[in-house]
């Protein structure tokens, strides 16, 4: 036993019970907690993040990691050690390099920002957000100038959620996958439209609470670890492997939505629970990015749960409980109405063809907003354009346009184009679970998930944060993140659909 190791393992592990325990407030916050405690909840967790980012911080840590680091010097590169203690001097010297004005400045114009964002939504006036966008553009600026980078500003601003990325990678795999896109979504556009009448009508929400839980535990997510809420904004949260909570939001009217948030969410839910004991409190606890995690979701919302393999699992257990809505409706007719494909305005609506044309799009706007080429003022009117351009609809609103996302309110940017990698990531997974599993299409279709579950905890879960997402992505598939394989996927589901 190292002791130094132990040590900074102690350590460690005692911060990251007191972000589990922040975690959890923000989980009440979001479910429970009554309107009138936002002020109060606000605060306690300022307080807490605070004493998080001083621990993380401290010189005392900084002594503990570097003893850890010298006493390990020579064990093999691949142990779980050495990978964990270069995960920790990551996170440590990013945490440092930001100076603790510029962290308090940001956060204060966070709420202010959110709030002028919020006004000039409900207003559709997009004069009333821009001073505050200007002020976040130059926060982000300067804070990428203490971050570092070497070619281009936004890469900075990708490596905290995409670790090893870079901003040519990113415009790399737009420029191979936009055309793709952009050339299917108007085939389908120009081709007949698929009826999708199955999915909407009256589904009573207490039975889509009990169905969207029966479904997901089918599936694996396990609820002795976890539990089933609603919130606004559906989300996923860890409080440790043995404690991962999903939210959900139900429509009477439509029942999709509740379902597919769901599957989602647990997608995301799977993941945390299969991430080893072993790591559990260390720096490898974690997902290894957020597109790695958004993979999971993914994987399990469209190549699982939009497959006509699962609609053939799920359409009996669907027409069960809503015997009077669906009983005239089909497993056929129900594959269809969930895979219909329309260039809609709101991203978080968008289906799997044209939600990467959306992300796209904002990549670009962040980049030319970030390098100066761009003008906050000219902003809407470069928004219009590339709606027009990729999806062939223009906003009628700017609410419903460059105003849709909360993400730049708070200061998220160099963040979006994590849902594309998530994306393209799920595509080459399940291509290589295709070839691994040949009887996959007849497991789903008999709700036999466990070999599914069982190869993503093998080549997935069970590594955390060990390697970086292109590392992972290489040892889980064989080869480096590929646009071609979610082209492929794509071409040939909605080729069949839609007669192309
Ligand atoms: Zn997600």
């Amino acid at each position: 036993m190292i002791e130094s190791l132990e040590r900074f393992k102690e350590r460690v592990n005692r911060i990251s019970r007191l972000g589990q325990i922040a975690a959890l407030a923000g989980w009440d916050q979001q479910t429970y907690m009554p309107t009138g405690a936002a002020e109060a909840r606000g605060e306690q967790m300022a307080v807490i993040s605070e004493v998080i980012h001083e621990l993380s911080v401290s010189d005392e840590m900084g002594a503990l990691l570097g003893a850890a680091e010298s006493d390990t010097a020579g064990l093999d590169e691949d142990t779980d050690e050495v990978r964990m203690l270069r995960v920790a001097r990551r996170g440590f010297d990013l945490a440092r390099k930001l100076p603790a004005s510029l962290v308090a400045d940001m956060s204060r114009h966070q709420s202010v920002a959110m709030g002028a964002w919020q006004e000039a939504r409900s207003t559709n006036d997009f004069s009333k957000f821009a001073p505050a966008l200007q002020i976040t553009i130059d926060q982000v600026r300067e804070s990428a100038g203490y971050l570092g980078y070497t070619n281009h500003i936004y890469d900075a601003l990708i490596d905290q959620y995409e670790m090893g990325s870079s901003q040519a990678e990113i415009a790399a795999m737009y420029s191979d996958l936009t055309p793709h896109l952009v050339k299917l979504a108007a085939a389908i556009r120009a081709a007949a439209q698929v009826d999708d009448a199955a999915i909407h009508g009256d589904f009573p929400i207490a039975t889509q609470k009990e169905t969207t839980l029966k479904i997901v535990q089918a599936l694996g997510y396990d609820l002795t670890r976890g539990r089933q809420d609603e919130a606004a904004h559906p989300f996923c949260t860890s409080f440790s492997r043995n404690d991962v909570r999903i939210t959900t939001r139900y429509n009477a009217m439509f029942m999709q939505q509740a379902l597919y948030a769901s599957l989602h969410e647990a997608g995301h839910a799977m993941y945390e629970q299969g991430i080893p004991e072993r790591f559990a409190g260390t720096p490898l606890s974690g997902a290894a990015s957020l597109g790695i995690h958004e993979s999971q979701s993914r994987l399990w919302e469209n190549q699982v749960g939009r497959s006509r393999a699962f609609a053939n699992y799920v359409f009996p257990i669907l027409q069960t409980a809503y015997p009077e809505t669906l009983s005239s409706s089909s497993p056929e007719a129900y594959y269809k109405a969930i895979n219909r494909v329309e260039s809609s305005l709101i991203r978080v609506e968008a289906d799997e063809v044209t939600y990467n044309l959306h992300v796209a799009l904002r990549f670009e706007l962040e980049c030319a907003l970030l390098t100066g080429d761009l003008s906050i003022a000219d902003l809407p009117e470069a928004w219009n354009a590339r709606m027009k351009e990729y999806l062939g609809i223009e906003p009628p609103t700017n609410s419903v346009g460059v105003l849709q996302d909360v993400h730049w309110s708070i200061g998220l940017i160099g963040y979006f184009p994590t849902y594309t990698v998530g994306n393209l990531v799920s595509a080459q997974l399940w291509k290589t679970i295709r070839e691994a599993i040949p009887d996959i299409d007849s497991n789903v279709e008999s709700g036999n998930f466990a070999p599914l579950l069982g190869w993503l905890n093998k080549n997935v879960h069970s590594y955390g944060s060990k390697y970086l997402p292109g590392e992972l992505v290489v040892k889980a598939t064989g080869e480096p993140l590929k646009p071609a394989y979610y082209v492929e996927y794509l071409n040939a589901k909605y080729g069949e659909i839609y007669g192309l």
